[in-house]
C-alpha cells in the first residue's frame, strides 16, 4: 500500500461530496482524554467540515469474546 492510498478522498458525512482528506493523527493523550487511543483528524475540502475519529485502544487483556 502506498502513501497516496492513505490520502484517498472519501465521502463527507455532511455534504456527501467525495472531498474528505486525512490530516493527521493524535493520541488521546494529546487531547487530554483518558485511556489509550488514536484520533484521526480529517477535513472536507468541499464544505470545510472537520471530522475526527476517536478510536479507543483497549489495552486490557480481556479477549474473552466469543
Ligand atoms: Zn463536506
Amino acid at each position: 500500500m502506498s502513501i497516496s492510498e492513505v490520502l484517498i478522498m472519501y465521502e463527507c458525512f455532511n455534504c456527501l461530496s467525495r472531498s474528505v482528506i486525512w490530516d493527521c493523527d493524535f493520541s488521546f493523550e494529546d487531547y487530554g482524554y483518558d485511556g489509550e487511543g488514536i484520533i484521526h483528524e480529517c477535513h472536507c475540502e468541499n464544505c470545510g467540515a472537520r471530522i475526527m475519529y476517536f478510536i479507543p485502544i483497549d489495552d486490557e487483556d480481556d479477549q474473552t469474546e466469543k
